[in-house]
This record gives C-alpha cells, structure tokens and sequence, in this order.
C-alpha cells in the first residue's frame, strides 16, 4: 500500500470517528518546522472551539494572532505588527480579508472578536508506515518527536502486521496503530503515552557522522508552534484541494467522508500531484468537481460559513 492512499483513508476514518480537526502535512519543528512535517494531526476541540469556528474556516496568519493588535484601541499595524513594514500591512491586509481584524477610521486596525487560546486541546500526531518492511528513517523520525514532545501523543499507523521486534525498536511512548484502509478497521495495537508536551523540549536537528545537533526548545516556544500547527490544521484540514484533469478521475467518499480522488484506471485513491500526461492510462478531460468545503463542514467541529460571519457579511451588503 502506497503512503497517500494510506494516509487519505486513515484521515476520512479518523474524520468519521472522532470528534476533532484532521488535517495532512503540518510542520512540526520549532526552530525548523519544516525540517519534520507530521503526516497527520488531529487536533481535539479545547473549551472555546466555537468562538475559534465563528472567527474564519481559514488559517488566521500566526502575525496577526501574536501581534500587539486587540480587541479595543485601533493601532497602526506596522508597529503592532512584529514583521518588517511591508510584510505587517500584508499581514493585517489578510486578516481583514478573513475578518479577524477591521479597519479602524485613520487607518488603523482592530480584532474583530479576541483571539480564543482555548480552543483546542490535545494534539495527536500520527506518523503514516504502511509497509513495516521499508521502515526509511522511522525510527529517527519517531525519537525526535519523543524528544520534542512538542504534540500530546505520537502514534505510527501501519498496515503491516506488527512483530515483537517492530515493538522493541518503536519509543515506548509512541502508540502503535494497525489500520486497515479498505475496510476502515482500526486495531490499536499498543496505546500512545502522553508526552511533556508543556515542559521544554529537545529538538535533535542535524545529525553529523559523530555527533547530533541539538536545541532546547522552551515551553513558551512551544506553546505558540503548538497554536500555529493547530491554526494551520484548523484551516487546512486534508482534503486535496485539486482534482486530477482526467477521465479516469472520480469523486468517492470513505466512511461517509467525501471527497477522495479515485482512479478508475489504477483501481485506488491517487494523488492529483502525480496525475498527468505521463501517466500511460492519462485521458485528458474536466477535473470533477468537487466541493471541498462541503465535503468537510458538518464532519468535525471545524465550520465552513460562521454565522456571525454570514451576519456581518449580509450586513455589509444591505449598505452597498
Ligand atoms: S492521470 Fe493516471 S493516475 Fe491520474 S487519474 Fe488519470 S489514469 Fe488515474
């Protein structure tokens, strides 16, 4: 089984079982984010997910979430804005696109509504293995996110049928999953042990031939990469956004999950990235549609139009 598909069906299971954010591909270093994506985080939903829901379905730029801009006094974004000038009145540019901030009289901005900390809970990260046979670099992956403890718990989801051996080379503290991805059985094979997710962590970086560089990375530090992962979760979810410009191309849902790219041609869930003219069964037509948003609202506490949103938006509208 290839890693995609893998990693496509285990989200729709998990978007169909648990009451939490799903989303693909999310950073998960502190000083690097990008040196270590997680393949999947869950985000489960803290005491104030609907005052998050009811601000934007989109990623609200981590700028303007810890910039100096509140809720009262409207303040000039390029000093409340830590980012060089032009890059603050993007920031604040985008936020007022999403509603998070309105433009004061002067030219100033504002929140909107105050940004709610509270509004998510744990974090699960879940390393996708399929096949237990290529292991890569695993191992490593999973001691450095042992060692970050920047989410709650670590988990590697597999195929394969898991071997005492397997066991005794995967951390202790990383849960162990067999998932089945045609029928959506999920046999949790060894429970994940909580991490210090709000102590310091260690986070091992380059590794050298005889030696590991290594960073401490403070509890602060990670709190706030904490609420950037969960805000990129919340607003990127998993769903490919394109579809494949082929005939062969379908629309299937997994679990009651909508939207997963199926190929007739190859018989399985593809990625859209790899689809193309030099695939041998490509035939070149009209992507199908697809409904993204649609296909996610109503699935997990995440909300495609906020109703406050709605109202303010047709407000706008009766004075155009
Ligand atoms: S390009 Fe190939 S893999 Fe992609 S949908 Fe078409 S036939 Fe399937």
């Amino acid at each position: 089984m290839r890693e995609y598909p893998f990693e496509l069906a285990l989200c729709a299971h998990l978007e169909a079982r648990e009451e939490a954010v799903v989303a693909r591909q999310i950073g998960g270093g502190v000083r690097a984010p990008a040196n270590r994506v997680l393949d999947v985080l869950v985000v489960d939903p803290g005491p104030e997910m609907a005052e998050r829901a009811a601000l934007t379905p989109e990623t609200i730029p981590h700028a303007a979430v810890e910039s100096d801009v509140g809720v009262g006094r409207a303040r000039d974004p390029t000093t409340a804005i830590d980012a060089p000038p032009e890059r603050a009145r993007r920031v604040a540019e985008r936020a007022v696109e999403l509603g998070f901030f309105e433009r004061a009289v002067g030219g100033g901005v504002r929140q909107v509504a105050r940004y709610p900390d509270d509004w998510f809970g744990r974090l699960v990260g879940v390393e996708n293995k399929p096949d237990l046979g290529s292991p890569g670099d695993l191992e490593l992956q999973l001691r450095k996110d042992v060692s970050l403890a920047l989410v709650d718990e670590v988990v590697l989801a597999t195929e394969s049928y898991v071997t005492g051996a397997h066991r005794n080379r995967i951390p202790e503290q990383v849960g162990i999953w067999r998932f089945d991805p045609e029928t959506g059985e999920r046999e949790v094979v060894r429970a994940a042990e909580p991490l210090a997710s709000d102590e310091a962590g260690v986070e091992l970086r380059d590794r050298h031939p005889l030696r590991t560089d290594v960073a401490v990375a403070s509890p602060e530090a990670k709190a706030r990469r904490r609420r950037r992962m969960a805000e990129r979760a919340y607003g990127k979810g998993w769903r490919p956004d394109d579809f494949p410009a082929c005939a062969e191309a379908e629309r299937v849902a997994r679990e009651g999950s909508e939207g997963l790219p199926y190929c007739a041609w190859k018989d399985r869930l593809v990625n859209p990235a790899n689809c193309g003219p030099s695939c041998p069964g490509h035939d070149p037509a009209d992507p199908p549609e697809v409904d993204v948003a649609g296909a996610r609202d109503g699935r997990t506490p995440w909300v495609a139009e906020p109703e406050g949103k709605a109202r303010r938006q047709s407000g706008l509208d009766r004075f155009e």
